[in-house]
């Protein structure tokens, strides 16, 4: 478990997680693929610790 630095403008961050809403960073992501709306990434949100499909 990691401290949180910055609430907003994290940089590399994947977008929010739509169960707890905190940010994801890049760093937590799991696979990168591709889907209808362009690329995706499903990541292990740090503070729930769900696998999520990050939302920007
Ligand atoms: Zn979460």
């Amino acid at each position: 478990m990691t401290d949180a630095d910055g609430a907003d403008g994290t940089d590399g961050a994947l977008g929010r997680c739509p169960e707890c809403g905190a940010d994801v960073p890049a760093t937590a992501v799991l696979i990168e693929y591709e889907d209808d709306d362009g690329e995706a990434a499903y990541a292990a949100c740090p503070s729930c610790d769900t696998v999520v499909k990050p939302r920007s």
